[in-house]
């Protein structure tokens, strides 16, 4: 049912100052998602629409109930007219609330089915708001807003049949109602505009299941944490490279146990990072794109156990990763100072890790040499050996690559430029901005050492941990 008429979509009325801060928030979210395609669903004044066609190659697709404001599809939220999957971000901006509220699901639903790497949503959040912004010269800026629970009845006048914050619909019912779609991996109000809430979110993948909230052991996490965040403010600037080798009880110092494991990737996944795999990673620093908020798994060695333990886990929380292959020992045992005997993947697992379409295999040297301490030209044979196996696998030729012990010299980083490779990962600990050596990017590493309290460091408060262990390693 047709409910907006053009002509309220009036400058200063409709295009408020409120609202010209909610279309720079609709844009960065979406773009931050570095789609190819955009499903739009309500067209209203199609600010967002001719940004995105005018200034970026997304391709952008708009459907709206009402035929007068010329959307590119005529069709309803409720059944959008278009296969699963089909676009990578759907975006909803202003929109649900034109439904009653029994229909929200199916919204949801539908949006959630068409979208494939996630999706934007805005809804009207009613409410007095306190605002708060100071700004003094050698100072930092003090900003802080927060809305007023003032749960009043809602009236229809006929086009919102509810808005958040009104009777009955309070942000927990609403989130709830996502939550069934969803993870939510950001959502906001911005400071500019009180009266927008905005939910950037993530497709479920098979068997996710949000954390029990009532768990006992989850409140005391909770608190811990809690004081963990208030020592170290919270921090997501750059990207984080995590080093995993074994993922096991074999006992190892560098084994990581499965459980701790799952534990790790969904603590990941609620904090909202974005998974990357290492070449999404180097491509987006070499398109000078952000890399905050974003992370990405690598496993060096090529571990049976990467097969039989981690990869269940990580394909039900649908997470992309990176194998750094040791390709000699591929299905042979391999054997590690403290007398650890390892089985070590062979070519069809690798094949089968490759299928899941979330991973990528790459070069991690032929023998495990420290190739900074060996003759230059074994080294340049040994690179180009375990690139040539690889690529017999995966049917094309790493540009990538992981030091073995994270060994190096400028000599060899000279000879990866040479022979063609765009970046390569050592073992230095390190969070990866524009300004890092792409052919020497630090990661952090997980091993059996890591609590789960460093795990939160390393991975969300890295710069603070980081600075806070140099000066501890100074003093000790
Ligand atoms: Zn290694």
């Amino acid at each position: 049912m047709k409910q907006v008429d053009k002509s309220a979509y009036s400058f200063r009325l409709y295009a408020h100052k409120g609202r010209w801060a909610s279309y720079y928030h609709q844009l960065d979210e979406v773009l931050a998602f570095d789609p190819r395609s955009v499903l739009d669903v309500g067209v209203g004044d199609k600010v967002f629409a001719s940004y995105i066609k005018n200034n970026t190659d997304i391709a952008y697709t708009s459907i709206d109930i009402a035929d007068d404001l010329k959307p590119d599809i005529v069709g309803s939220v409720e059944s959008l007219p278009f296969p699963d999957g089909s676009f990578d971000i759907v975006c909803a901006f202003e929109v649900l609330e034109h439904l009653p509220f029994e229909k929200l699901p199916k919204a949801l639903a539908e949006i959630a089915r068409v979208a494939k790497n996630g999706a934007v949503i805005t809804l009207p959040h009613f409410g007095p708001a306190f605002r708060f912004m100071l700004k003094l010269p050698f100072i930092p800026e003090l900003k802080c807003a927060f809305k007023i629970p003032f749960p009043r009845q809602h009236a229809w006048k006929g086009q919102h049949y509810w808005e958040i914050g009104k009777k009955g619909y309070s942000p927990a019912t609403i989130r709830k109602a996502i939550k069934q779609h969803f993870i939510i991996r950001r959502e906001f109000v911005p400071f500019e505009n009180q009266y927008h809430h905005f939910f950037t979110l993530e497709p479920m993948t098979e068997g996710w299941k949000p954390a029990d909230r009532r768990d006992p052991r989850g409140l005391v996490r909770k608190a811990v944490f809690g004081s963990v965040r208030l020592l170290f403010p919270r921090d997501h600037s750059g990207g984080i490279i995590l080093m995993y080798h074994s993922i096991g009880y074999n006992g190892a110092p560098f084994t990581v146990k499965p459980d701790e494991f799952e534990r790790q990737m969904r603590f990941l996944k609620e904090e909202g990072f974005r998974f990357l795999k290492f070449s999404e990673l180097v491509e987006r620093l070499d398109r000078g794109r952000s890399l905050d908020h974003t992370v990405c798994v690598t496993f060096d060695d090529g571990y049976e156990d990467n097969y039989t333990n981690a990869f269940p886990i990580l394909q039900r929380y649908g997470i992309p990763r990176s194998y750094f292959i040791s390709t000699d020992s591929m299905g042979k045992t391999r054997e590690i100072s403290g007398g650890f005997k390892f089985n070590m993947m062979d070519e069809r697992m690798i094949a089968d890790l490759l299928k899941t379409g979330l991973v990528e295999c790459l070069p991690h040297g032929h023998m495990h040499l420290s190739l900074g301490k060996i003759d230059l030209e074994e080294a340049r044979r040994d690179i180009e050996a375990s690139q040539g196996s690889l690529a017999a696998i995966t049917g094309k030729k790493s540009e990538y690559f992981a030091y073995p012990y994270g060994n190096h010299s400028p000599e060899l980083l000279e000879l990866m430029t040479a022979l063609g490779f765009k970046a390569a990962v050592g073992v230095e600990e390190g969070v990866v901005t524009a300004r890092s050596d792409r052919l020497f990017l630090p990661r952090m590493e997980v091993s059996a050492r890591t609590s789960f309290s460093k795990f939160v460091c390393k991975t969300t408060r890295a710069r603070a941990y980081l600075r806070l262990k140099r000066l501890l390693k100074r003093w000790l």
